[in-house]
């Protein structure tokens, strides 16, 4: 049987480690791809065009929209960001697994157009260790950083729609157990429909004239 690839959706509260986690995560295990989003947001010190996000204006974003080049989008704080569509549909279809770093909007969408996604939910320790992580980055303004803590209430309310919480206190720890998940998560029954299907199959013509 050829192994399937899946989306694994990874959300989280701003500040909660993601990024630090998804970079060690590919680092060790080179079998995921990791998807690069398109942003509207401006460019971070230390941020690269291609390898953290492809930056476009908001007018460049809303043609590719125009062209179903996402397989999801969604404006978050003021900014828009999508999903390219070709590298996810070429990487699933090479039989790799992909990653999506995205917010809950995205999730749910892309949850309905690929039922079989994995979503896991980055969480902090304790919400000031949050609040610590994300002033201790200094990337964001005093007035960001609020914004971004006023969206992690609401997106709170959200985590219940995840499979799995994954707690980022030891990163290598957090990143042994998302690898232990995902293989895990190959195994369950409904992603591999396809296989038992087939397995049924067989047995049916095995049987067969047997009574
Ligand atoms: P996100 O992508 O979720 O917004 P980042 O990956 O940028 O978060 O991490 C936010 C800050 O927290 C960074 O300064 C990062 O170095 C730090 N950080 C990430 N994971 C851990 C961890 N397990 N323990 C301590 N600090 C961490
Ligand atoms: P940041 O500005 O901190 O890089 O990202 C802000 C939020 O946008 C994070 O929650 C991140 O996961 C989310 N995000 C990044 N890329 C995408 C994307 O392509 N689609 C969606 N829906 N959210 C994204």
């Amino acid at each position: 049987m050829r192994r399937k690839g899946i989306i694994i959706v990874v959300s989280g509260f701003s500040g909660a480690g993601k990024g630090t986690l998804m970079k060690k995560l590919t680092e060790v295990y080179d079998t995921y791809a990791l998807s690069v989003s398109m942003t509207t947001r401006a460019p971070r010190p230390g941020e690269q065009e291609g390898r953290d996000y492809f930056y476009v204006s908001r007018e460049e974003f809303e043609r590719r929209i125009g062209q179903d080049g996402f397989v999801e989008h969604a404006e978050y704080c003021g900014n828009y960001y999508g999903t390219p569509r070709d590298y996810v549909e070429s990487q699933l279809e090479a039989g790799r697994d992909v990653i999506l770093e995205i917010e809950i909007q995205g999730a749910l969408e892309i949850r309905k157009k690929f039922p079989t996604a994995l979503l896991l939910f980055v969480m902090p320790p304790s919400a000031a260790e949050l609040k610590r992580r994300l002033t201790g980055r200094g990337t964001e303004t005093e007035e960001v950083i609020e914004r971004r803590l006023r969206r992690a209430v609401e997106e709170a309310q959200g985590i219940e729609q995840y499979e799995y919480i994954i707690i980022n206190d030891d990163l290598d720890t957090c990143v042994k157990e998302m690898h232990s998940l995902i293989q895990g998560a190959h195994d369950t029954p409904f992603r591999n429909k396809e296989f038992i299907g087939e397995i049924r199959s067989q047995l049916e013509e095995l049987t067969k004239g047997e009574k």
